[in-house]
């Protein structure tokens, strides 16, 4: 067995249906008595429920939410916690959300209560970004992980079920590269495994009824499992492409893992071969074609298959492949330009990844 350190985000995390009912007793327990509920305005009616679940702790509902947290919304947000002398956050909604908490309590730490109503699996972690001058800035900082999350699987039912598949192949995506991680160990192994069982084997239910509370739960389960693991061991090649081509070509965030993630499993295949045997055995096929199958089950949902079907423009990819070659994260098969484009090529016209990406 390879040698292995084990590290794990502490926090607290409320799992289950009517979890939401616990709000007050949870923003108590960390004597939040000026809470700023941070949403959208689309969940309009959600917001007015936790408002009224926190009673008197509620000093207000802010939705001015934008993906990727420009600095403006930051600064925006800022004004109205300095102005409402916030003392705690409640995030409701997905990773945008939860990121313009974050980017708030990076300013002033004051704690977080994130409740995931996607599975980016961001409430997990202690990583932040705020873009600027078109430019999205990370880095990682304690203060930003939610202190406290509430997994509440009857607040998924109203997630379209478009982005309910993209969302859950994003959770997929972080399970398959901590399995590959460098500095992966056995319990986020077994728990990336788990994760991506109940990801694979619920989304298909969720798509065929997507108000069936307990294959919701499976997949939420599968996205606590994924965000968990995504907050403990570092991302390799998926995470870098989709952060390039996120980032410098501003395409969704949660399609273009869904694009990508069968291309870099045919890519590390060969090199990573423990791991597609544990997801072999996750998704329960007794053979090595994992991008194939998992290609297969991504187009029977009816979403884009490719990087041109997502706004990927061809005359980007040379420029593409250089930027992830840049400053490259740590990757099972080692990455060059030639490789990359030719990874990209496929990506981009959506060709059925074979067993192994051939260069
Ligand atoms: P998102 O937060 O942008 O949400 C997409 C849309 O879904 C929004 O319009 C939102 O209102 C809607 N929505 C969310 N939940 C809903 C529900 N239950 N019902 C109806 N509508 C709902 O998308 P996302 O994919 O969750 O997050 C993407 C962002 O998160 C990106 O900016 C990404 O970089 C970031 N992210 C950060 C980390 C991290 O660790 N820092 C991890 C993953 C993702």
């Amino acid at each position: 067995m390879k040698p292995f350190l084990f590290e794990i985000l502490s926090g607290r995390t409320l799992f289950g249906e009517g979890s939401l009912e616990e709000i007050g007793k949870e923003t108590e327990k960390l004597n939040g008595s000026r809470t700023l509920i941070i949403s959208t305005p689309r969940q309009k009616e959600l917001n007015e429920r936790i408002s009224d679940l926190l009673g008197k702790r509620c000093a207000g509902i802010y939705t001015d939410v934008i993906q990727h947290v420009p600095i403006e919304t930051v600064e925006k947000a800022m004004e109205t916690v300095n102005e409402l002398e916030i003392d705690s956050l409640v995030a409701v909604g997905g990773g945008s959300t939860v990121g313009l908490a974050k980017a708030i309590a990076l300013q002033k730490p004051i704690p977080i209560i994130a409740i995931p109503t996607t599975y980016s699996g961001s409430e997990m972690t202690s990583v932040w970004g705020i873009t600027e001058n078109g430019y999205k800035t990370t880095g990682k900082n304690p203060n930003v992980k939610p202190q406290t999350v509430i997994y509440d699987p009857l607040l998924t039912t109203s997630l379209p079920t478009y982005l309910t598949i993209v969302s859950g192949v994003n959770a997929l995506a972080h399970c398959v590269e901590a399995l590959y991680a460098k500095n992966s160990n056995p319990i986020t192994s077994i728990m990336a495994q788990e994760g991506i069982q109940s990801l694979y084997n619920g989304l298909p239910k969720v798509v065929a009824n997507p108000r069936e509370i307990s294959s919701r739960s499976e997949v939420l389960y599968g996205a606590w499992l994924s965000g968990t693991v995504l907050g403990s061991v570092e991302m390799a090649l998926h995470h870098k492409l989709c952060h390039v081509l996120g980032g410098s070509y501003k395409l969704p965030h949660a399609e273009t893992h869904t694009v990508i993630l069968p291309y870099v499993i045919a890519y590390n295949a060969k090199y990573a071969p423990s791991a597609v045997q544990a997801i072999s055995k996750s998704i329960g096929i007794d053979r090595d074609d994992v991008a194939g199958t998992l290609f297969d089950l991504i187009k029977s949902f009816g979403v884009k298959t490719s990087l041109a079907e997502i706004g990927m423009r061809e005359n980007d990819l040379d420029e593409a492949a250089e930027f992830v070659i840049r400053n490259p994260y740590y990757n099972p098969r080692p990455v060059d330009q030639k490789s990359i484009r030719i990874l990209l090529e496929n990506a981009y016209t959506g060709a059925r990844p074979g067993i192994e990406l051939k260069i």
